[in-house]
């Protein structure tokens, strides 16, 4: 190892950026921090969810050259294509750099054609611009109900999709976005799932929620569809059913956004790692952190809990020191409505069952807790100012004084408006 630690970060989102800074607060000059990242903004992905009601997506990213200059970090413009860890190497469009330690933390991305006719058909959430092309499709709904048209909106939760919350807060925000145009009664809002019960990864108590809210809503729920394929006007199911369509939206399977063939990854190129550190199975010197890594669930709060693990294990070997912070799956979100807001804190399991490797903790009643209200809106907006603050300023999200207020705050708030 040279004299002063070189420590590689790929992938310039959640994890790789708390890992980052995270290491940087730590360790201070003490290692040779570079960040890999095929772009030069942070995007703060769970608030695209504005875009198509009107946000723009511009305002929801964050120039990193200030903050990396700013902590002495140097940056690498450029797209990772290969690691090679018998070399300690990372070979990227750029050229290559040698590493002592190297955090991988390169995301997802989505895989539409797996499903037959979704890439054709759908309009898909991930990128801000198929964020705008809902915009578009809902704006001509709302054109089309003022005409005297019915329209008919499919969501759609197939197969390998990670992260199903964000499609329900679509559906929701939608009808009260529709609400509000005074055309709701124009537009049927159907939501079919390949999950056994909604938002499956946060367990029973979402489920009733959603099930209250569509209810209420009059949003016709289908859970346990299985798609098999899409066609024009109508998504085909494995029971035999079929829902036909005007508009479907579409939340599609996740895959690895960068398959390393050198790492050892499950089938969807998401790279192995051990429990509690995030270092890749049998690899010393190389961890994982985020959606690239195989914690089943993908989530931004999960990313820099992982992001913290790395960064701390990672430190200590630095400091000759013992690690503080092991990766434990506490997930927590919030679900925006637009009129209000649901709270989650999920706390996760491991449960050995390769089909279904991971379940809510629904005995660990001290911290299963949920809540609906229109303040948790002000819980959501807080933390979508709080988090690129942070790392605007080059500062890891769990950490320090301000940490210890925010996270003050959000106690209080989940005592006084969960249970
Ligand atoms: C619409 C939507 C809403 C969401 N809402 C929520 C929410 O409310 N709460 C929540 O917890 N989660 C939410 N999520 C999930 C959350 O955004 C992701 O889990 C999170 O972004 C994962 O962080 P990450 O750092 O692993 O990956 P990313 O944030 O995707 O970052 C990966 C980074 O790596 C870079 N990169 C990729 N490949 C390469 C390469 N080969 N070379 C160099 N750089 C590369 C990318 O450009 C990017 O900068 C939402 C997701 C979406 C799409």
């Amino acid at each position: 190892m040279s004299a002063k630690p070189r420590i590689a970060v790929l992938g310039g989102g959640f994890a790789g950026l708390e890992s980052l800074f995270y290491l940087k607060y730590k360790l201070g000059d003490r290692a040779d921090l570079t960040l890999v990242s095929d772009e030069p903004k942070f995007l703060f992905k769970p608030n695209t969810i504005y875009i198509p009601f009107g946000e723009s997506p511009e305002k929801l990213q964050i120039d990193l050259a200030r903050p990396l200059r700013k902590q002495s970090i140097r940056f690498t413009s450029a797209k990772v294509q290969n690691i090679d860890p018998d070399n300690n190497e990372v070979v990227t469009t750029d050229g290559s750099l040698q590493y002592d330690y190297l955090v991988v933390a390169t995301g997802a991305k989505m895989r539409s054609r797996e499903i037959p006719g979704l890439e054709d058909h759908a309009v898909t959430i991930w990128t801000p611009d198929e964020m705008l092309r809902l915009r578009e499709r809902i704006e001509w709904a709302i054109q089309r109900a003022k005409d005297g048209s019915r329209t008919r909106f499919l969501f759609l939760v197939p197969p390998n999709n990670r992260c199903s919350g964000p499609l329900y807060e679509m559906v929701l925000m939608l009808d009260t976005h529709l609400r509000r145009h005074g055309c709701r009664e124009s537009v049927d809002l159907v939501y079919a799932t390949k999950e056994e019960s909604y938002i499956e990864a946060f367990g029973p108590r979402l489920n009733t929620v959603v099930t209250d809210e569509f209810r209420e809503r009059n949003i016709e729920g289908h859970k346990g569809f299985v798609v098999t394929g899409v066609e024009p006007e109508r998504v085909v199911f494995q029971n035999g059913e079929d829902l036909p369509y005007d508009v479907l939206v579409c939340f599609p399977p996740y895959v690895a956004s960068t398959a390393f063939e050198h790492l050892p990854t499950d089938s969807r190129g998401f790279i192995s790692v051990e429990g509690d550190s995030r270092r890749v199975c049998g690899q010393d010197r190389i961890f994982a952190a985020g959606d690239a890594a195989d914690f089943p669930i993908k989530q931004a709060f999960l990313a820099l809990l992982q992001g913290d693990a790395v960064g701390d294990h990672i430190a200590a070997e630095v400091l000759e020191s013992r690690p503080d912070i092991r990766f434990e799956p506490m997930s927590m979100c919030v679900m925006e409505e637009l009129n209000k807001a649901t709270f989650a804190q999920v706390p996760l399991k491991e449960t050995g069952d390769p089909e279904k490797p991971i379940a809510v903790d629904v005995d660990d009643t001290e911290h299963y807790k949920v809540g609906v209200s229109p303040l948790w809106r002000l819980g959501k907006a807080t933390l979508g100012i709080y988090l690129p603050w942070r790392f605007g300023h080059g500062k890891p999200f769990h950490a320090g004084f301000a940490w210890d207020a925010m996270d003050l705050g959000l106690k209080v708030m989940s005592r006084v408006l969960a249970d």
